[in-house]
């Protein structure tokens, strides 16, 4: 059996950290079993879904490394679903209801009153042909409810119907169908809800493993229901937790926030968000996974915790920070000559400012600082006192003579002690400001090597 997955957005809005963790689990289990990944828009509901989020879901997910082997839109498959909802029908399994919002909502209210769990009581299966077609007459349109399997013979006297499941990341679940409402599966224009195509594309597509988040749990029960009545075995599930903010709301697809577009904009690495969206809220260290393949050897769905995570993207910051710090020369190369950063020193440059980057793009920075002109002289250079500027024009008396190497700082630095009696902080801050405007940055000794000759004679001058 080929493992089959499926990561199955609704296109109507943009995924964020928490959808990546659903993707990057199905990938990943994919990956880890030699099996196969289905990008499935479920796109049933037309009003709200846009083929612009489509686009940028396929757009996000390639960013971060994950090729679909198959892509499926549900708009295109409403013959299929039209197939499954007859077969339910001509097995009695499917019943037309024409309570409307407000009645349902009377009905919930007296069930509570009387102390009975507040599930549809099955009141439209009671209706006769007359009334059925009085209620057509009226022009009223039924919604389709599937008739749960939880009763003897009788669907008006329920009885405790277990299904139970073993989840990949969960463990045991059992859960009661007669604590349940029968869902609807079509709605009062014709239209589907989720579970239906859903169900209906698993089976179609051979999906074996469903991984996505707890919220679904409790559909996991009627569906499981469903696989069967569409006459299916039911796949393997993993139910993994969801993300929070750091203040304990849910993500929204809706608000944009922490959209996987914004942090590919604000220039963290791929990586770095894979990284904390596969890790975060397991029993598996947060650590900077430098690729795909590394992060499939950190995988575990069992190591995921039941709890919700928070996710803070002050953790993002510091894994970008690391990736970029232990980032090869080669790796880097192609995304520094997109920023006209190449040549010899290239190679050096990077081994000298990766450790000093928050984003890959600081570099362009650097790359100025190296090997353009400072926006000022040394007479309007920013934090320099009088003497400091002094002791730098001292400096450049005492400067050594190309060729200059990494220990050209040193013997410098030596002279300068000497002779002007200046160390420590007072020594060298005074220098690094000269060079680079800045008072952070990387090794001066190999900033300067970098920097040559020429510049430094004109900055500190
Ligand atoms: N479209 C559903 C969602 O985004 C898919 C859920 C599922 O994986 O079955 O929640």
């Amino acid at each position: 059996m080929t493992v089959t997955v499926r990561f199955a957005p609704s296109p109507t809005g943009y995924i964020h950290i928490g959808n990546t963790r659903t993707a990057l689990s199905n990938w990943l289990y994919a990956k880890k079993n030699g099996g196969n990944f289905i990008l499935r828009y479920d796109d049933t509901d037309v009003e709200r879904s846009k083929e612009e989020y489509a686009r940028a879901i396929a757009v996000d997910l390639d960013w971060l490394g994950i090729r679909p082997d198959r892509v499926e839109y549900q708009s295109k498959r409403f013959d299929t679903y039209a197939r499954a909802v007859e077969k339910l029908r001509q097995a009695g399994l499917l019943y037309p209801c024409y309570e409307t919002a407000e009645e349902l909502e009377r009905r919930r209210k007296l069930r509570l009153a009387r102390r009975l769990p507040p599930i549809y009581g099955r009141e439209a299966l009671k209706l006769t042909d007359a009334e059925k077609a009085a209620f057509e007459a009226e022009g009223r349109k039924p919604h389709w409810r599937f008739l749960l399997p939880n009763f003897e013979n009788d669907p008006f006297v329920t009885s405790r119907t277990e299904v139970h499941w073993d989840d990949l990341i969960r463990g045991p679940q059992t859960v009661d169908l007669a604590s349940m409402s029968d869902p609807v599966l079509v709605r009062e224009d014709g239209t589907y809800l989720y579970t239906l195509p859903s169900v209906t594309d698993d089976i179609d597509m051979g999906v074996t493993h469903i991984i996505r988040g707890d919220d679904h749990v409790t559909n996991t029960g009627a569906q499981i229901a469903l696989f069967k009545a569409l006459g299916a075995e039911p796949p393997v599930f993993g139910h993994h937790n969801l993300l929070t903010t750091i203040s304990g709301e849910g993500l929204s697809k809706r608000s944009g926030a922490l959209s996987i577009g914004s942090l590919r904009e604000a220039g963290y690495e791929p990586m770095a968000v894979a990284s904390l969206a596969v890790l975060i809220g397991s029993s598996e260290a947060v650590t900077a996974v430098p690729d795909m393949a590394h992060l499939a050897g950190h995988f575990d769905l069992t190591a995921i915790s039941k709890s919700a995570a928070k996710f803070d993207p002050a953790e993002l910051d510091t894994l970008n920070r690391a990736l970029l710090h232990e980032m090869p020369f080669e790796e880097a190369r192609p995304r520094l000559e997109n920023l006209n950063i190449a040549g010899l020193r290239a190679e050096a440059f990077w081994l000298t400012v990766r450790g000093n980057l928050d984003r890959f793009n600081d570099a362009a920075h650097w790359w100025q600082i190296v090997d353009g002109a400072l926006p000022w002289g040394l007479n309007q250079a920013p934090y320099l006192s009088d003497d400091d500027r002094a002791f730098v024009r001292d400096a450049l008396r005492l400067i050594p003579d190309a060729p200059w190497d990494r220990n050209t700082w040193k013997e410098w630095t030596d002279r300068l002690k000497a002779e002007t009696g200046r160390k420590g902080k007072n020594l060298f801050m005074p220098l690094r400001i000269a060079l680079t405007g800045q008072i952070h940055g990387p090794e001066l000794a190999d900033l300067l090597v970098l920097i040559g000759p020429e510049r430094t004679k004109s900055r500190l001058s």
